[in-house]
């Protein structure tokens, strides 16, 4: 049984017109020896070879390796073919210039699942059996022709094939070294069928055991040169072909990129350049992002400080019915009257201990949402300085924030405010000034609100007795020291004929004495800073929770609070109470009425606003008019604005980024192309040996991470570097510090995208490269 049969093989080629290469051939060869095959230029040897080295198709007859029909073959078996039956010899040598003599004769075993060990050590035996021991670790451009040759049969017999294809392997070498590789040839050819196209028709017949010519793709002669076949050294054994799931491995496919890439060191620097610009607007984005939404976060918080959502109970004009559709900018010529009344009413919101625990309840159901709830309380609080010569009794509201009530007093008075129980808040836009300045814990222990200028109204001086010809004072003057003493209600207000009446001038020493009582000692001093709004708290005195409660608490069970609950006329003066609200106010100012007068909200953003104003709502659903609990919302306008600005600086970041992210795209995808058009040459000769075209897909696919690596870190460096201008024009022109960065996240998340972008970018060129036809690919010049 012969080693290989063809049966009228047929092939032509359709570009334009037809061109009948090969023209029913029918031919049989032996398990050894050497073949020449020669003819003119033209005359179909080459496809023939293809043909036999299933590299190319025929169209019609039947090719049989040991007995077996090719007919039915799938690319894969045609690959497992080429692999491990085939050995190609071209005229050119065919050899990949960025991988060294010994990577490749390696390469020719990274289709066949050879280890890594296996590889090298048959690489070497092939390169010694053609005396090219020394040469391994060359590329093949430091080579003589002869050389390359060589290197070129040493990867056709690594993979032991049966049989040798060898196209004019001296067509390009002078008589000396030609007839070295047709030496080694002839070696080969007593244990190989070595099948040789060439020119030459002396070395054909000095060397060749048959001759076979061709003219316009038919036999015209077939002469065997050796009578006595019987002295070749003939071989039994054949290998049985088995279709191999055996691939290149990944590491292969980077080692062949990386290698090109490291052949093309500037080139693959500029592309990379190229795709790493689009990277940089990236990153530039993801590094501003972050700063600026927390700056944004930041910004907004401190503008809700000013316009919190307010409940009171008394609400001059809630809305009633639908206000009219009024168009904005009329162009007719009119002038309307508005009368708010039609669409607004005074409301009285009815605030039940159910409502304050639904209140209460926002930090559960909307965590993190508001930055402080504010009760107003309107109780009274008894305070007396301490300076004997300049006794003032004052008698304090404890307000939250901005008590209405006592409004009137205007800024710079020293009405107590409450310190909201989160303080993150607060620090965000207070500075704790002076030494040993420190927030309060606990009931006895105060802040002082100064503005910008270190300023507190002389009012303040006022009432604590220190009023003299000094203008300024230390810190630390009041820092640690104690300003007044809160004298709770049954010390303060002593019983007289059945009245309580408010203390006068004479009083002041009983209560100055009086045993009972807390003495407010500033602990720190808080100042706005530089670009907050800070105008949460006014200037004055902060207290905590823990102090309005204790005077809660203390005033619900005092004598002069009991009595007043049990009369209906004024505890302190025996006169009628002018009116039911006058009353009302009594009762919350001696202690009796618990609830407080209003409520105020402070939301973390508008976004959070919103969400409670929605929670809000909630509460109202189904309610009747009179049991709805109506609210203001302070920040109206600003949300409009802001909150479009803030949407559009978004956009604008967002389309930046695409716009970026395009161009790098589009940038590697053409940087891929040019690489497979390039590298055409590279993708016949790995499909020479046996290479797949997922193979094929996997090397450029490999090359595209790399560069898409190499693009991301070029990217992410040249950001680092162009943040540190970015942050110093931002903190000159806005003030606000660091605001773009790049963080190990973001780093890495860059680096993925980059090459998640890159492998997008360069599929299609991968699969164009995969798609190449291994017969043309292999005369595309180079
Ligand atoms: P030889 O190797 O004997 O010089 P070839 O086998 O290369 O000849 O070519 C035989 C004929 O087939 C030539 O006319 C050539 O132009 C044509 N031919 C070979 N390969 C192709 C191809 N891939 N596309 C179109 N025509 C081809
Ligand atoms: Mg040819």
């Amino acid at each position: 049984m012969s080693k290989l049969y063809l049966e009228k093989i047929n092939k032509s080629y359709r570009i334009g017109e037809t061109v009948h290469a090969v023209k029913g051939i029918s031919l049989s060869f032996d398990e050894c020896g050497l073949v020449s095959i020669i003819g003119p230029s033209g005359c179909g040897k080459t496809t023939l070879l293809n043909i036999i080295g299933g590299l190319d198709r025929y169209d019609e007859g039947n090719l049989s390796v040991d007995g077996n029909s090719t007919k039915e073959y799938s690319d894969a078996d045609w690959d497992a073919y080429r692999s491990s039956c085939i050995g190609f010899v071209f005229q050119n040598y065919n050899l990949i210039p960025h991988l060294s003599v010994l990577q490749n004769v390696e390469l020719a075993m990274s289709f066949s699942g050879v280890g890594v060990e296996e590889k090298k050590r048959k690489a070497e035996e092939a390169l010694r059996k053609v005396g090219l021991e020394s040469m391994m670790e060359k590329r093949p451009n430091q080579l003589s022709g002869g050389q390359a040759q060589r290197v070129a049969i040493a990867r056709a017999l690594v993979n032991d094939p049966d049989i040798i294809l060898a196209d004019e392997p001296t067509g390009a070498l002078d008589s000396g070294t030609g007839l070295r590789v047709m030496e080694i040839l002839k070696e080969i050819s007593k244990t190989k069928l070595v099948i040789m196209v060439t020119h030459n028709i002396d070395l054909a017949k000095d060397y060749s055991t048959r001759m076979i010519e061709l003219l316009d793709g038919e036999v015209v002669a077939d002469d065997c040169l050796v009578e006595d076949k019987s002295t070749l050294d003939k071989r039994k054994s054949s290998k049985k072909l088995e279709s191999k799931k055996c691939f290149m491995s990944p590491l292969v496919a980077f080692t062949l990129s990386f290698q090109n890439i490291l052949m093309k060191k500037s080139r693959t620097f500029f592309t990379a350049l190229a795709g790493g610009i689009g990277i940089i607007g990236v990153a530039l984005v993801l590094a501003l992002s972050g700063g600026l939404s927390s700056y944004m976060g930041g910004m907004q918080s401190d503008a809700l400080s000013g316009y919190p959502i307010t409940i009171t109970t008394e609400l001059e004009n809630a809305p009633n019915g639908t206000k009219p559709d009024y168009v904005r900018y009329p162009d007719a010529d009119v002038l309307y009257k508005d009368d708010e009344s039609e669409y607004t009413t005074p409301h009285t919101n009815v605030l039940t201990q159910e409502y304050l625990d639904y209140i209460a309840d926002i930090e559960n159901v909307l965590p993190g949402s508001a930055n402080a709830i504010a009760y107003s309380r309107g109780i009274r609080l008894n305070l007396i300085n301490l300076v004997p010569e300049k006794r003032v009794v004052d008698n304090q509201f404890i307000t939250s924030n901005v008590d209405k009530e006592v409004g009137v007093m205007g800024m710079g008075s020293t009405y107590m405010q409450v310190m909201p129980e989160h303080t993150d808040f607060l620090m965000a836009q207070y500075d704790l000034i002076g030494e040993e300045s420190r927030l309060p814990s606990k009931e006895n222990e105060v802040l002082l609100v100064v503005d910008e200028y270190n300023q507190m109204d002389v009012d303040f001086f006022n009432k604590l007795g220190i009023s003299n010809s000094i203008n300024e004072y230390k810190l630390t003057d009041f820092v640690g020291s104690a300003i007044a003493k809160v004298i709770p209600n049954d010390e303060f207000f002593t019983e007289k004929d059945g009245l309580y009446p408010i203390p006068d001038t004479k009083d002041y020493d009983r209560l100055a004495e009086s045993s009972d009582g807390i003495y407010l000692t500033v602990v720190g001093i808080l100042r706005p800073k530089a670009n907050a709004a800070g105008n949460y708290f006014n200037e004055g005195v902060v207290c905590t929770t823990a102090l309005t409660k204790w005077v809660q608490s203390q005033a619900e069970t005092s004598k002069v609070a009991l009595e007043q609950a049990a009369v209906d006329y004024d505890i302190h003066t025996g006169q009628p109470f002018e009116d039911d609200e006058a009353r009302a106010k009594q009762m919350r100012r001696i202690g009796v009425d618990p609830m407080p007068t209003s409520i105020d909200i402070y939301s973390v953003n508008f976004n959070a606003n919103d969400m409670i104003m929605l929670y809000l709502d909630v509460w109202n659903a189904g309610k009747t008019e009179n049991e709805q609990v109506v609210y203001t919302n302070n920040a109206t306008t600003l949300t409009s604005v802001t909150g479009s600005l803030i949407s559009s600086v978004y956009y604008a970041l967002i389309i930046f980024a695409c716009i970026s992210l395009a161009v790098s795209g589009l940038m590697i995808a053409i940087i891929t192309y040019v690489s497979v058009v390039e590298r055409t040459k590279e993708i016949g000769i790995l499909r020479s040996i046996g290479a797949r075209k997922r193979d094929i897909t996997n090397v450029f696919e490999a090359e595209a991470l790399i560069i898409g690596f190499i693009a991301g870190a070029i990217g992410i460096f040249i950001s680092a570097v162009l943040i540190i201008p970015i942050n110093a024009i931002i903190l000159q022109t806005a003030g606000v510090a660091n605001i773009a960065s790049l963080g190990p996240v973001q780093i890495i998340l860059l680096l993925l995208g980059s090459m998640t972008l890159t492998l997008v970018a360069g599929f299609i060129p991968a699969r164009l490269a995969a798609k190449k036809d291994p017969v043309t690919a292999l005369r595309t010049l180079e």
